[in-house]
């Protein structure tokens, strides 16, 4: 191994009873026992049992009375079997201890800020010692199987033929939806580099240069509101492909989610993984990344209720229910009122088959008997009901579906659900300029056939643009991309861009466009979300070693922090006052 050891703590088997050896790791625990001081040694593979024995080596035993969790340690000595009533079971190394003859202590460490075995430690605190939190069980496998998942997924890109180009971090604003980070720069002051919001162009630009397969695993900066699943920064599997078509894209996605889950031990998802369509998504679940470990769909009732005497059905363009599966109490609707509201609902309308099968509501007295009958459902059910625009009730049942998913627990947490969102619309409204906006980015080809109608009537085109969404979570996005500069220039157009601000903003790109661009397309998956799915944790803090908080700060080096007037007048910046 190396100078300082010969094997590692977890490691040792009865095997290696009668072996003389040297170990090195943390004291994980300490007792004393009658003259003899037992010592838990615990290095990345797990722990051994160390014991001096005063008798046999006094230097040791003195040592040993020093020594304080997570103090760092080498012991040398030789390896004996426990004896049968010690013997630990739970432990894999719990058939043997070793008898130390030499000791020494490599390194103090001050009393700590929490145990490493201790349930419920602050968050805040965890990050603030992160090499401590890190020693923990959890810590080292949520980084180990990170480290596995990426290989697996490198291993499988290289077999596919993908080359690995890196591109530059620091570049100009890419439109990814988000705000930039700025670098502002010594040389130019008053001028900014962005950091990259993703590789995108330069991505499409390895395809106009003949690279044919690129992928990256690929720092992204994005100015957001920290979430479960955001970080400022963030890792992504990123790629692109030459003369593709979208299902080469996905088959190439679906061969690394498979290595990577394989790798993690966990049982794959069988490919293909199921597709539906953005229409059908809103539909039947009211979100484009639907959880579908649960069924739990949205049901229609426009046409039942258009003659309904209950005017609130009557009047609405649109009336759409969820069957809950419980009766719920008078107190949980108006929770769940609270939260069809905040979704936008003006009210929520309900009825209740409780557990013998009678009927609670207060509009059941409006409904016609054809209507009750069509709602009749298994006792123990509660219809949920939102009337309004098609958008609204969209936005309320599927924010309700999510809501009920998660507190009726319906999903199977063993249960893995992958599936695709395909043929997403172009554009959407954009609420700020009252204009057109890109629904992914505005490099994404129209769907074949479509592209004559880009600018006549953009809110009906339809994109080739794909998600890939693990049990409700949007792992990520790719599409084809526009391979021709008219096109692009005619998607620039409907947003509002000006020939000058295309060329002064994209004038790059529109010239590789126009100088044998091959049709491409790629995709980019979110790693850190990958990963904390893989491991079961709840967000991506837990698989990232050094995240920052909600805050937006580090709280292990205290950054972000202010820099001196000096510093920055060199960049030539001043500050506004304090608001
Ligand atoms: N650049 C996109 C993103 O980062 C992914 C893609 O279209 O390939 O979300």
């Amino acid at each position: 191994m190396s100078g300082w050891r010969d094997v590692l703590c977890g490691t040792l088997t009865a095997d290696d009873v009668g072996r003389r050896l040297t170990l090195a790791g943390w004291a994980d625990t300490r007792r004393d026992h009658g003259g003899l001081v037992f010592v838990d040694l615990r290095d990345h593979t797990g722990k051994v049992q160390l014991v001096v024995n005063p008798e046999h080596a006094p230097d040791a035993a003195a040592t040993a009375h020093e020594i304080r969790n997570e103090f760092v340690l080498q012991a040398e000595g030789e390896v004996v079997r426990r004896a049968p009533e010690a013997v630990n079971p739970n432990l894999p190394t719990g058939e043997v201890e070793v008898q130390v003859e030499t000791l020494r202590i490599l390194s103090r460490s001050t009393p700590l800020p929490f145990q490493l075995d201790e349930e419920g430690v602050d968050e805040q605190l965890r990050l603030r010692y992160r090499w401590l939190d890190m020693r923990t069980p959890r810590m080292q496998r949520n980084l180990r199987v990170g480290h596995t998942a990426v290989a697996a997924i490198r291993r499988t890109m290289d077999e596919l033929g993908f080359v690995d180009v890196w591109t530059p971090s620091m570049t100009r604003g890419t439109p990814e939806g988000a705000r930039d980070f700025l670098v502002p720069v010594r040389l130019q002051p008053g001028r900014f580099f962005a950091l990259a919001q993703s590789p995108q162009l330069f991505k499409q630009l390895c395809m106009v240069g003949g690279l044919d397969r690129y992928y990256q695993i690929a720092t992204c900066w994005r100015d957001e509101d920290l979430r479960a699943d955001r970080q400022f920064e963030f890792r992504q599997l990123d790629l692109e492909m030459a003369f593709v078509d979208r299902d080469d894209v996905l088959d190439v996605l679906e061969a690394a989610v498979v290595a990577a889950t394989a790798s993690a031990g966990r049982t794959p998802p069988p490919r293909p993984f199921p597709r539906l369509s953005f229409a059908e998504a809103m539909r039947r679940y009211g979100s484009d990344k639907p959880d579908l470990r649960f069924a739990l769909e949205i049901e229609d009732a426009t046409e039942l209720t258009r003659d309904s005497s209950f005017g609130v059905f009557a009047n609405a363009p649109v009336v759409r229910y969820l069957a809950a599966p419980r009766a719920f109490s008078r107190a949980e609707l108006a929770r769940l009122e609270e939260i069809a509201k905040e979704w936008g609902a003006k009210g929520l309308a309900y009825l209740v088959h409780d557990s013998s099968g009678e009927l609670r509501s207060p509009i059941a007295k409006f409904l016609s008997d054809e209507e009750l009958a069509a709602f009749r459902s298994e006792p123990g059910t509660t219809l949920v009901f939102a009337a309004d625009t098609e958008e609204t009730v969209t936005r309320v049942l599927g924010g309700l579906r999510t809501h009920l998913g998660r507190e009726l627990e319906l999903a199977d947490p063993d249960a893995d659900a992958f599936h695709w969102v395909l043929d997403f619309p172009l554009f959407e409204h954009d609420e700020d300029s009252g204009g057109w906006t890109f629904m992914h980015h505005p490099f994404t080809a129209a769907v074949p056939g479509e592209e004559d109608r880009i600018e006549s009537d953009p809110g009906h085109v339809l994109g080739q643009h794909y998600d890939l969404i693990w049990n409700g979570w949007e792992l990520g996005s790719g599409s084809i991309r526009i391979h021709q500069a008219e096109v692009q220039q005619a998607i620039f157009r409907v947003m509002g861009m000006s020939d000058e601000e295309q060329r002064d903003k994209f004038g790059f790109l529109l010239d590789a466009l126009a100088m044998g661009a091959p049709p491409h397309g790629g995709f980019a998956m979110g790693l850190d979300r990958f990963l904390a799915l893989l491991v079961g944790e709840p967000d991506i803090r837990q698989v990232i070693a050094f995240p920052k908080v909600s805050s937006g700060s580090d709280p292990l080096t205290g950054a972000p922090t202010p820099y001196p007037d000096a510093a920055l007048k060199d960049l030539g910046i001043r500050l506004l006052p304090e608001t």
